[in-house]
């Protein structure tokens, strides 16, 4: 199945108690619970990484991952998309990587405003199938920015992989075509999400 379902955390899903994991010290004051495990995050990166490749095929593709919040889920995404294809077939199949920047959060709530950076030189996206790796989409007007400008550079096909698609009632109904965790409307740091910066 290369549906775009997903595991899904409900309202009152509580996460685990801090005292079981290894919380970072700067994070220990403001941390309320651990929502999803690493180990389990991989694990659905596994999935999401066969998903893609099975969609993909033998298509070559050029994945754009989302600054900054973006860059560990790209790894581990783009290096399972690889096994993928070791154990499948005897080639693999060639993927460039580029990055952007969009900047749409002061503290912890949305602007609005969306600030886009560094996508002056898009062009060379032309024609190719374009996977966008983003961490999260909240409101979703982030990734609607990002794909009207993408839409510009006429490429062949436009996917998105978000790890995490938060459930709010502000939400713009974008949904991307591969998500890992559908969460409640909190809050959430680690796996290299940003705070304020
Ligand atoms: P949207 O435009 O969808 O409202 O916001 C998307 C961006 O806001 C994400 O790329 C991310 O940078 C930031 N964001 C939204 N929710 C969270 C969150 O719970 N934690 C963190 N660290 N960033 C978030």
């Amino acid at each position: 199945m290369t549906g775009n379902s997903c595991i899904v955390l409900s309202d009152d899903y509580k996460g685990y108690e801090l005292e079981y994991f290894c919380v970072p010290r700067h994070y220990e004051d403001s941390l309320e619970c651990v929502l999803i495990p690493s180990g389990l995050i991989q694990d659905r990166i596994e999935r999401l990484a066969r998903d893609v490749a099975a969609d993909l095929g033998r298509e070559p593709f050029a994945a754009l991952c989302v600054l900054k919040g973006g860059y560990k889920f790209l790894a581990d995404l783009l290096e399972k998309i690889k096994q993928c294809y070791r154990f499948s077939s005897e080639n693999s199949v060639p993927f460039s990587v580029d990055f952007i920047r969009l900047q749409s959060y002061k503290d912890d709530h949305s602007t609005g405003d969306v600030k886009v950076l560094g996508v002056d030189g898009l062009s060379f996206l032309q024609n190719k199938n374009v996977l966008v790796v983003e961490d999260i989409i909240d409101t979703g007007k982030t990734m609607k920015v990002l794909l009207e400008i993408l839409e510009k550079q006429k490429p062949k096909s436009v996917k998105v992989a978000s790890l995490f698609v938060k459930r709010t009632s502000s939400s713009s109904g974008l949904r991307p075509d591969y998500v890992g965790f559908e969460i409640p409307d909190r809050f959430i740091v680690g796996y290299a999400l940003d705070y304020n910066v």
